[in-house]
């Protein structure tokens, strides 16, 4: 049995992760950070040595990193093999070395393979964030939609979240990584701009409480969730991707 799926895509900074982690708590549903995936086998690369730039080598590396993560909005936890890596998954050089995971394509397979499994078991239903879930993952979710914000306002989320959590960063060089990493995922699967019959929400101007509000009235106009929409979620405060 398969549950209901609320699909987001977005760039990094738009506020994907933590705003779907909160829709998915407010609709009772799990969450799924397909994003989480991808980076914890760059990190686990990049622990190990691994040749990133090699494809065979990153499909080896699919094949045999035993990851694990909580489906669980209220307790959101990465594991690698016995390593929780949750936090070190974040660090810019795994998002960096994440691209070398995502432009390969037999490794997105193998990813979108385990996603599916971890969707059809979902119960009552599933919010699934990346940058591919409304158009490859799960194209025919009753409810997709692209999170978007201006390149500006993503790239000062970030710096707001990396000095936050006690990283040193420079507002300019955020701005340039995250222009980077748009260029090179858009390479690969089109993400800026919403396919047809997918919502774009942009957040630009919106709280992060409007645009938990605003995702969760899209899933309820389409007969998603409980028909009465909870108060905002624990996670309070700035969106981060
Ligand atoms: O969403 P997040 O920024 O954590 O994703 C990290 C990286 O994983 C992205 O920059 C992208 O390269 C890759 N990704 C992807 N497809 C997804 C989710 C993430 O290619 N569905």
């Amino acid at each position: 049995m398969t549950g209901v799926v609320v699909a987001i895509d977005g760039p990094a900074g738009s506020g994907k992760s933590s705003v779907s982690r909160a829709a998915a708590a407010a609709l009772g549903f799990r969450y799924l950070d397909t994003g989480a995936a991808y980076r914890a086998i760059a990190w686990n690369g990049l622990e190990t040595g691994a040749d990133l730039a090699d494809p065979d080598e990153v499909v080896r590396l699919v094949a045999t990193t035993d990851l694990e993560q909580a489906l669980d909005p209220g307790e959101h936890w990465v594991r690698v093999g016995d390593r929780e890596v949750t936090v070190a998954i974040r660090e810019p050089r795994v998002s960096a070395a994440t691209t070398f995971v995502a432009r390969t394509q037999e490794a997105r397979d193998r990813l979108n393979a385990w996603f599916r499994e971890l969707i059809a078991a979902a119960e009552p239903g599933v919010v699934v964030e990346g940058r591919d879930i409304t158009t490859v993952v799960a194209p025919d979710a009753p409810v997709r939609i692209l999170l978007t914000a201006d390149p500006a306002a993503r790239a000062q989320r970030r710096w707001k979240e990396l000095t936050a959590s006690g990283a040193e960063a420079d507002a300019d060089a955020v701005h340039a990584a995250i222009a980077e990493r748009d260029a090179r995922d858009s390479a690969m699967v089109e993400f800026l701009r919403a396919a047809p019959g997918v919502e774009t929400l942009d957040s630009t101007a919106l709280s992060f409480d409007e645009t938990v509000e605003a995702v969760v009235r899209l899933a309820r106009g389409a007969g998603v969730g409980p028909a009465a929409v909870p108060s905002a979620p624990a996670e309070q405060g700035e969106a981060t991707s």
